[in-house]
């Protein structure tokens, strides 16, 4: 049995919420079934801009989810926990692993993409892809903090080998609000060794293999 495109129904709102340094939180809504239960990723900053925005719309956060766990994304996930709203943590798994979840009326799969920090997950729902710190619109994020240099140039390895017209959505305002995966790996200033990037050419053919039924 085929499944029918569900390209566009969703609408992602993507609030600049000031935090640590230009962050990014996103509301994510299931436009097929008119439905007011929203996603909530990467709460943080200035909670009266998500909840005005909320108040605004009339909607319902019934899920907020994590790109991963540095603090700067996760100011207000103990906020909304106390409102009964679930949360989903990233757990530390290999690159191009992934799970996925129906939410709201959408389907949203969380794809390990470990290298920023090592529990880093990009989140595709339809043809976008919520990056956190793995990858701006200009640049990626440090590995510093909780980090490793070899993940993020294998993760890097596995974005440039995905659909390069995904619509990246990152965690900061770094030199822009969105832009295309292909784009934003151009910016990225990290360029995998060909070594890399045939390593990572069998993940990347295991996730298609296991990634077919469209989201
Ligand atoms: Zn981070």
């Amino acid at each position: 049995m085929g499944y029918l495109p569900q390209i566009d129904m969703v609408k992602i709102i993507q609030l600049q919420v000031g935090g640590f340094d230009n962050n990014f939180s996103y509301i994510v809504i299931g436009e097929k079934k008119h439905s007011k239960d929203v996603l909530l990723i990467d709460p943080t900053g200035e909670r009266s801009i998500i909840e005005n925005k909320i108040k605004e719309m009339d909607l319902k956060v019934v899920l907020q989810a994590l790109t991963h766990n540095h603090p700067d994304h996760c100011e207000l996930v103990d906020y909304f926990k106390l409102k009964g709203v679930q949360t989903l943590l990233p757990s530390s798994k290999k690159l191009g692993e992934f799970e996925e979840k129906d939410v709201c009326g959408f389907r949203a799969r969380f794809i390990h993409t470990p290298g920023h920090t090592s529990d880093c997950v990009c989140i595709q729902i339809e043809n976008n892809l919520f990056t956190g710190d793995t990858l701006f619109a200009r640049g990626a994020g440090n590995t510093q903090y909780g980090g490793n240099d070899k993940e993020q140039e294998e993760t890097i390895a596995f974005l440039s080998q995905l659909d390069q017209n995904l619509i990246i959505w990152p965690g900061h305002n770094y030199g822009g609000e969105k832009c295309t995966l292909g784009e934003a790996l151009k910016n990225a200033n990290i360029m995998p060794s060909k070594k890399v990037l045939d390593l990572i050419a069998g993940k990347v053919k295991e996730y298609n293999a296991k990634a077919k039924r469209k989201l």
